[in-house]
């Protein structure tokens, strides 16, 4: 696949990705016609060498593996990790408001979201609905409005002459989403969500219970710049991660047993059933290497590469950088390193990786937060100490984290596409 293809497919998948359900679904979809196995952790397993599997937990985190033609113990295996929710408005159990005529709708917000730019957004709804049928069976639709259903407008600057300077934001009340002018009509939201159920998601009447549901910007996901450099999009963080972890796997040679691990819950701190600092990984390794001893013979000469996004320096505000550890975006793949064990990147495994990128003739650059800013930190840290497993933290320069937007390199999203699938294919560390 070459770069212009491979962008246009990342461009795609985030597209068809608006909530951490639907990345789960398409990355499904990729797997099942490319021969992949589901895996159900309630069943028995039986794994066959060079074959393909992989299992989920609440349909949003997933697990890929490739169980290898080569016995793990001669050459560990090569894990990726990666996360599938991004920072977001979640809508509330009982969210109706009506206020001044207006239907509202109240949220949460799911994150370290930066709210400024969602105000003034065309934005959509989408996410995971659970129901009853006519005849009483429980049943769970993904569901995506994919038209703009709702918008949070700013507040005219004739009516707050201090906008520019200084304006707080109280999610409470300020950030409600509009839907429609109501009246003095009254109106449940779930009545409302029975109509976007899928037509095959029920014959007759269904009666909604509740849902994991999400706003999401309907701008479509973009290549930009006077010389096209950039991809702006929502949800890059970390969706770009996802798409390329994927896409590597799918082009692995099977020789090696590799893993791709792509958790939700990331963004509110991963501690979960289904979040990286949860059993799922540890319960998936301990069912294909059933001995203690071979899993920890396995996993001492294994190498996770934990794929985030990273700050590139703005040019507007190159004060927040350190100067020497200031990743520019489409100058290469950003490798994270931080004292205090917020990335899990030490010597030996930032060594690794810079050889291996030397390789394939990709660049690198280093992300060290300047000292006196705390730094962020990612799924990397957190699997390295639940199977210790050595680890590198990697990412491409991005833009805006946690903003509705984001701007990424259109050379960096191949990279790091170029540099796992590398990874996955070296035969022994
Ligand atoms: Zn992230």
């Amino acid at each position: 696949m070459n770069h212009k293809k491979y962008n246009k497919h990342l461009l795609d998948f985030i597209k068809n990705s608006p909530t951490p359900f639907h990345v789960v679904a398409n990355m499904q979809e990729s797997l099942d016609a490319a021969g992949f196995q589901h895996l159900k952790e309630e069943e028995r397993w039986q794994l066959i060498n060079g074959n393909g599997y992989y299992v989920t937990r609440n349909d949003s985190s997933i697990i890929v593996f490739i169980f290898g033609m080569k016995p793990s113990v001669e050459t560990g295996i090569r894990l990726v990790g990666g996360h599938t929710d991004s920072p977001c408005l979640k809508i509330k159990p009982q969210p109706e408001v009506y206020k001044n005529s207006y239907y509202q709708l109240g949220v949460e917000v799911y994150g370290g979201a930066l709210l400024g730019p969602w105000f003034d957004r065309d934005l959509s709804i989408a996410g995971k609905v659970s129901y009853q049928t006519e005849k009483g069976k429980l049943q769970e639709s993904l569901i995506d409005m994919k038209r703009p259903v709702g918008i949070i407008p700013s507040l005219a600057i004739h009516l707050d002459r201090d906008a520019n300077n200084n304006r707080s934001i109280d999610p409470q009340t300020d950030m409600l989403p509009i839907l429609y002018k109501c009246g003095n009509t009254r109106e449940d939201f779930r009545s409302i969500l029975a109509k976007e159920l899928p037509p095959s998601a029920h014959s007759g009447s269904v009666s909604i219970l509740d849902y994991d549901l999400y706003f999401y910007d309907c701008q479509l996901p973009a290549l930009i710049g006077f010389k096209e450099d950039f991809i702006s999009s929502a949800r890059l963080d970390n969706l770009l991660s996802c798409f390329a972890g994927l896409q590597a796997l799918l082009n692995s040679n099977k020789q090696i047993t590799s893993v791709l691990a792509c958790y939700d819950h990331e963004e509110v701190g991963s501690t979960s059933a289904i979040g990286a600092n949860g059993s799922f990984l540890e319960s998936l390794l301990d069912r294909i290497y059933s001995e203690p001893e071979e899993k920890s013979r396995v996993m001492a000469q294994s190498i996770l590469i934990s794929t985030d996004n990273a700050h590139g320096i703005h040019p507007n505000f190159p004060s927040k950088h350190d100067e020497n550890h200031a990743p520019v975006i489409n100058e290469g793949l950003v490798i994270k390193v931080n004292a205090n064990q917020r990335y899990a990147t030490n010597s030996t495994t930032s060594s690794f990786l810079k050889n291996l990128c030397k390789e394939i003739s990709v660049p690198t650059q280093y992300f060290v937060s300047r000292a006196g800013i705390p730094c962020g930190s990612t799924i990397g840290p957190i699997t390295a100490a639940n199977i210790g497993v050595k680890t590198i933290d990697v990412g491409v320069p991005t833009f805006a984290m946690h903003s509705i937007r984001e701007l990424a390199g259109a050379n960096d999203a191949y990279y790091l596409f170029q540099t796992l699938s590398a990874f996955l294919d070296i035969e022994k560390l």
